[in-house]
């Protein structure tokens, strides 16, 4: 038998096929990629099957998370990734099809929005009706104020991530949940977010890939997000100890994982015995 952290029969994860994992705090934090995380991907490679990335952030473009994890030494290309701007494009084609969608994000959601097909508009615009807020690295007051009188008519209204922060070298910056929050302050409005915990993301990938939810594992730091959206989607879900979550987090919180490990090294040992 082999365990996770605490000794829970960890003996299922022998036979997942798809390992869906979250990046930031999993298995690198901004630029530093983890110890051990490069063993773990070509393990997974290797013995178990496909690893796909699934990240909330929505300000970088597959394109540019190729570049980014390729200069770690991470072996992937662009079917390796799934981001919450990707299921902002479903979501938008399902649901919304053939309308006109006002964006608050980066050049890079606006230019994945357009690849695909989608009316984008950028200012304040009558033929819109649906608000799409992401996360916006590049955001200004001006677009701020134009997002304000936006959600001051009569349009869905949408958001690709509720993550409240998001990690870098010095701490935190906000996410799109806290620009959210920002938005709602202002204009009394709450959006819909797309992203984990949503089930959406998963539930595209194993469309498209074709494994069953049993096949599949989500490796992650955060319970709010990663984990609950393994729950939500009906998938098997490690909670690693190398980001956000805490070991008291799990202990007092709600949302509880079905394995703890400390990194993706220790999951990596566990599985090469
Ligand atoms: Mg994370």
């Amino acid at each position: 038998m082999i365990g996770d952290k605490y000794g829970k029969n960890a003996d299922a994860l022998l036979s997942k096929k798809l390992f869906l994992l979250d990046m930031d705090g999993t298995i690198y934090n901004e630029n530093r990629i983890f110890d051990g995380t490069l063993d773990f991907l070509s393990q997974i490679r290797a013995r178990m099957g496909r690893y796909l990335f699934l990240t909330n952030n929505s300000s970088k473009s597959v394109e540019d998370y190729v570049k980014k994890v390729s200069a770690m030494g991470i072996p992937a290309g662009t079917a390796d990734f799934y981001t919450s701007g990707q299921a902002a494009v479903f979501y938008l084609q399902q649901q919304y099809p053939g309308e006109t969608v006002y964006c608050m994000g980066t050049r890079s959601l606006v230019n994945e929005l357009r690849r695909s097909g989608i009316r984008v508009v950028t200012e304040p615009d009558d033929s819109a009706s649906v608000v799409l807020l992401g996360f916006d690295t590049e955001v200004t007051s001006e677009k701020i104020r134009n997002t304000c009188i936006m959600l001051g008519r009569d349009v869905a209204y949408l958001a690709t991530n509720p993550d409240l922060v998001c990690p870098v070298s010095f701490g935190y910056i906000p996410d799109c949940g806290s620009m959210s929050i920002m938005l709602k302050n202002a204009t009394g409005r709450t959006p819909f977010f797309i992203g984990k915990p949503e089930p959406i993301m998963i539930d595209c990938v194993l469309r498209e890939t074709g494994f069953a939810p049993a096949d599949a594992v989500i490796v992650g730091d955060r319970l709010y997000t990663d984990i609950a959206a393994g729950k939500n989607a009906g998938v098997d879900t490690i909670c690693v100890l190398s980001g956000e979550a805490s070991e008291q987090d799990i202990e007092t919180g709600e949302i509880k994982p079905t394995w703890i490990f400390d990194d993706v090294k220790s999951i990596w040992k566990v599985l090469s015995i």
